[in-house]
């Protein structure tokens, strides 16, 4: 097999380092409560069975995935670590009690016909009961508690957590998290023996976790902004560097891109780069006369994103760069220490989960761990 790595339009970096101190600075924000991790969508585009181990090294054992296959992944990637427990957060599928037996993995209940299903097919280990306090997604609604089920879950299948999930975390003093904080002490009178999880990456950081049993960050573990309008206190996990394929000069009034959307308004230097919407890199992050783009980094320069961004290619205005630095052949930066996650989600219209979860479907990924390898 030819090593195809070298051509790639980019370079993904995973530093695992990173993730094990963002995990133990939540813990410390979440103490006295245990901080697990929430590992869905593939570790949030980072890589499920790099990152999970990385965790566990930190102390993470309590694991949440969306789906059963991720569970088993991550189920796979603890091998040294059998005590920790997995949990699907998307709920019980009838007919998998077995399997998830089997690989020791336990769902996250969340309306009466899972807990009539999970009932019937005899789902060994401990389950999380999740109810709705307000977000009105996932979870069993406060009528569904006089139940009987309720009851036969508590004898036959004895949760590990009585769970919620907060709509508006990411908003300071947001009125629905007072409502729901009041609903959820509601619950835990009802249900005083199980322990307690409700926070987010932004409920642990502003606090929320602390009154709870478990914390279970997803967003912060991976740098990204979990609190709107505050200093993200995270470091950045994830780095982009991408290929300088050529640089052109542009006369002022000429265009630069499809649709022809931007327009020099100076003579500029341009770089193209090898990354496009294929890779991950949004469209929606596409400048135009009218609206800012997002931008990269040359060394500690900004170079701004012009034109739309194309399938596999992306233009840099890098007039105000070294010439030696942007040149065809070296790199710039797209996601780093210069260029945030959520810099790309905002020029965007979106928020850093979504960049994270797109990442690099073509890229040369590289994990590195700056705990080990320094
Ligand atoms: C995704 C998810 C989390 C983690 O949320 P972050 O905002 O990424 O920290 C926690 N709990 C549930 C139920 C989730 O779906």
């Amino acid at each position: 097999m030819v090593d195809t790595s070298r051509f790639a339009g980019a370079t993904l970096t995973i530093d695992l380092g990173a993730i094990k101190r963002n995990y133990r600075r939540l813990a410390e924000m979440a103490a006295p409560a245990e901080t697990g991790a929430v590992v869905k969508a593939n570790a949030y585009g980072c890589g499920i069975t790099d990152v999970v181990p990385a965790l566990a090294e930190a102390g993470a054992r309590t694991f949440f995935t969306a789906l059963l296959s991720e569970a088993i992944a991550a189920r796979e990637a603890l091998a040294p670590w059998p005590e920790a427990r997995v949990f699907v957060l998307n709920g019980y599928q009838a007919g998998t009690a077995a399997l998830m037996a089997f690989h020791n993995i336990a769902p996250v209940l969340g309306s009466l016909p899972e807990l009539t299903a999970w009932l019937a097919d005899e789902g060994q280990g401990a389950p999380a009961l999740h109810v709705d306090t307000g977000m009105s997604r996932l979870g069993l609604e406060t009528g569904d508690l006089g139940s009987d089920l309720i009851d036969r879950l508590i004898t036959q299948s004895p949760p590990a957590y009585l769970m919620t999930h907060m709509a508006c975390a990411d908003t300071p003093d947001h009125p629905k998290t007072v409502e729901q904080l009041a609903a959820f002490a509601d619950l835990r009178k009802r249900f005083p023996n199980l322990p307690t999880t409700l926070a987010n990456s932004a409920a642990t950081i502003t606090g929320l976790a602390k009154e709870t049993d478990l914390a279970r960050p997803g967003i912060a573990l991976y740098g990204g902004r979990a609190v709107n309008g505050r200093p993200n206190p995270m470091e950045p996990v994830v780095r982009v560097d991408a290929r300088i394929l050529q640089t052109r000069t542009v006369k002022q009034g000429e265009t630069v891109g499809y649709g022809a959307t931007w327009t020099a308004p100076r003579d500029s230097r341009v770089a193209i780069v090898a990354v496009g919407y294929a890779d991950g890199y949004l469209r929606a992050g596409s400048g135009g006369d009218s609206r800012p783009a997002g931008f990269a980094a040359i060394k500690n320069t900004r170079v701004p994103l012009i034109g739309r961004v194309s399938m596999d290619l992306i233009a840099l205005d890098v007039t105000d760069a070294a010439p030696d630095d942007a040149a065809p052949g070296q790199t710039v930066e797209l996601l780093g220490s210069q260029v945030t996650v959520d810099d790309v989600a905002d020029a965007a219209g979106t928020i850093g989960y979504e960049v994270l979860t797109n990442l690099g479907k073509r890229y040369d990924r590289i994990v590195i761990d700056t705990e080990k390898d320094t």
